[in-house]
């Protein structure tokens, strides 16, 4: 066998290919992350920042985010569209937008609008609480604001409140009848709205968003309603406020085939438009912009077959051709990318807490006087398999004597302690013959469900539900990698189980080389060793959609910058605490000052019975009180 290197982890958990060179691996095996990819002087060790935590009592599982990634997302993604522009002589710039409902943590957001000031960078809102929170943030003059979603009264008061103030709200209209009442509002709140219209497209999709086009799509305007709508807004006297044509055909667009395609046909529409006379200014196109999750840069589900600069570059060129070839001005192009901007930034940090395997505590299992001579047979099958007989025969004699003992038990026949000792050497059987298949080339088919019954679940304390709801809602593949002892090979193939009380807390599906795998190797434990694994890629929609399942809250938050100063090349700028279990079962309606009450006069009836001393009491209405203020997830006895 050849030595293990640090390039067989790099491969194994396919870190180059899905990391986009924000991750890698260290001296030691450890697991870094490169915020700054062009700076690779700089790189943070995860498992460094796991140790500064432990000695602040920071509780796992934590949610780590690297500012530096953000920020380089943001440039990238205007860095592309504004070299397409350069390259193929585009005629209008680039005035993207971030969506917030991607992550609509308050510190994420600042950093997007930080970055992407000098790119002139905006946000789009889908909803009322959005739209307030966006109207908060100061982005530069000419950055737009973009309100998406159903609209009633009141939001489109806020996005008109917007406008006083001098903002680019642009008011996209989803729906004929918003067109009505946006006026009416405009007129009496006497300001100029800023107009979008959606386009209902015809493109069919692929992939998990496909219903975000086509005739069926919940959102937008089919051509004839646009027309009308042109019409009905021209004879209000707002026929100049139409600005913008937009449309979004769904998220995580893993072909480029369907980019195009999309632009094809938005462009089109833009042109005949802009040749009647519309003052269209802006083409929005919408979100849809992939992560290569699992790295394999295909146009499978979880992928995606180009860059980001392949992707600029094709909206630049389709939109420029179609307007050149119907002779109308270039538009300034808008996206309102989410996924590709705030997934890399983020990953989950959680520690395993141990091991649910079939044969983690057997018995004796040696053979005993006058036992049952169906578990003698069992014995001699354990014997049978040092002489080289066939797996596949010793497989199926097992199994089969198996069930014939535990029928034999059911029936009163066979002891408990019998029992017991057959299900030790049946798993000794078949972890021997799962260890032998690892060496072999060609596994027959019966034989496959040897390995996946040995496969170990690894037990992680944190909550799918919460921190990787994409995992369980639509089979998302996120990468999962151990954050350190990466020098070392993996010897366990494993699945992951959460501590929700649900059989589907689990993952069971991960990146592979060619296509996604049902194990992923990891390394053995050690006896008080603590080890942790991350979840990576989990800064779009995961850590903002988890829900409290098993009343599990928030996960514990830091936010890391880049520090070439520090030894550890890092700091700590902020900590977000996770919830608490008193604020997770406030959100259930229950209050947590009465439950503490109510606990303490059982605590006291209990005393004044005289079946509890008053010492220990007091010590137990102190301790119900630490949990009602202590975080949701199993703690670590040290
Ligand atoms: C969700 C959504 C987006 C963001 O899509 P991504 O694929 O995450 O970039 C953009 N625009 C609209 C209208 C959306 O609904």
């Amino acid at each position: 066998m050849t030595e293990w290197t640090i390039k067989d982890a790099e491969d194994l958990y396919r870190i180059p290919y899905w990391g986009d060179g924000y991750f890698g691996i260290g001296e030691g095996g450890k697991l870094l992350a490169l915020p700054d990819v062009d700076k690779r002087e700089s790189p943070i060790a995860l498992q460094d920042v796991v140790e500064e935590l432990r000695e602040q009592n920071v509780q796992f599982p934590v949610v780590m985010r690297f500012h530096d990634i953000l920020k380089n997302r943001v440039c990238q993604l205007n860095e592309a569209f504004g070299a397409a522009i350069a390259d193929f002589d585009y005629d209008a710039p680039y005035r993207g937008v971030y969506p917030i409902k991607v992550n609509q943590m308050r510190e994420v957001v600042v950093e997007i609008v930080e970055a992407g000031r000098p790119f002139h960078y905006g946000l789009e809102a889908g909803s009322k609480p959005e739209l307030m929170a966006v109207l908060t943030y100061d982005t530069s003059d000419e950055a737009l604001t973009i309100c998406n979603g159903y609209k009633d009264e009141e939001f489109m008061r806020l996005a008109l409140l917007g406008r006083k103030l001098g903002r680019k709200v642009v008011v996209v209209i989803e729906e004929f009848s918003e067109i009505d009442s946006l006026l009416r509002l405009a007129a009496e709140m006497d300001v100029r709205p800023i107009i979008g219209l959606r386009i209902k497209m015809r493109v069919k999709t692929e992939g998990r968003w496909s219903e975000s086009s086509g005739t069926r799509a919940k959102f937008g305007l089919t051509i004839s309603e646009i027309l009308n709508a042109i019409t009905l807004i021209q004879e209000r006297g707002y026929g100049d406020t139409i600005q913008m044509l937009h449309f979004h055909v769904g998220s995580q667009l893993s072909d480029i085939r369907f980019v195009r395609e999309a632009i094809q046909e938005a462009a089109r529409i833009y042109a005949r438009l802009a040749k009647r006379g519309i003052p269209l200014e802006y083409l929005d196109i919408g979100g849809g912009l992939a992560v290569d999750y699992d790295g394999s840069k295909s146009s499978n589900h979880s992928s995606m077959n180009y860059s980001i600069r392949d992707y600029a570059n094709g909206v630049v060129f389709g939109v420029k051709q179609v307007c050149d070839l119907e002779g109308v001005p270039h538009p300034t192009l808008v996206s309102e990318s989410g996924r590709a901007v705030s997934a890399h930034h983020s990953c989950v940090i959680v520690e395993v807490m141990g091991e649910i395997s079939n044969f983690a505590h057997p018995v004796a299992s040696d053979a005993v006087e006058g036992e049952n001579i169906l578990v003698t047979n069992m014995q001699n099958l354990l014997a049978e398999l040092a002489e080289e007989r066939n797996y596949q025969d010793v497989y199926s004699d097992a199994t089969l004597l198996f069930h014939d003992i535990f029928a034999a038990f059911k029936l009163g026949i066979v002891t408990l302690e019998e029992l017991a000792r057959s299900e030790t050497l049946y798993w000794k059987i078949v972890s021997s013959i799962s260890l032998a298949l690892e060496s072999e080339e060609f596994v027959p088919e019966d034989l496959r469900e040897v390995r996946a019954s040995v496969q170990s679940q690894y037990l992680c304390n944190f909550s799918l539900f919460q921190s990787a709801a994409d995992v369980w809602a639509i089979q998302q593949v996120l990468p999962v990698v151990p954050i350190a002892r990466l020098n070392e090979a993996p010897s366990q193939n494993c699945t992951l189980a959460d501590i929700t009380c649900d059989s589907d807390g689990r993952v069971i599906e991960f990146i592979g080389s060619s296509g996604s795998n049902p194990t992923l190797p990891l390394h053995d434990l050690v006896a008080n060793e603590r080890y942790y694994v991350g979840l990576f890629l989990t800064g779009a929609y995961q850590d903002v959609m988890g829900d409290t399942h098993n009343l599990f809250g928030r996960v514990n938050e830091v936010h890391i910058f880049c520090d070439t100063e520090d030894p550890a090349g890092f700091f700590i700028e902020e900590f977000v605490p996770g919830s608490s279990a008193g604020q997770v079962l406030s959100v259930m309606q229950y209050n947590p000052e009465l439950m503490a009450a109510q606990v303490k006069s059982k605590i006291d009836s209990a005393v004044a019975s005289g079946s509890l001393r008053s010492r220990e009491g007091v010590k137990l209405v102190d301790f119900y009180e630490s949990c009602l203020g202590g975080y949701t997830y199993l703690r670590q006895s040290v």
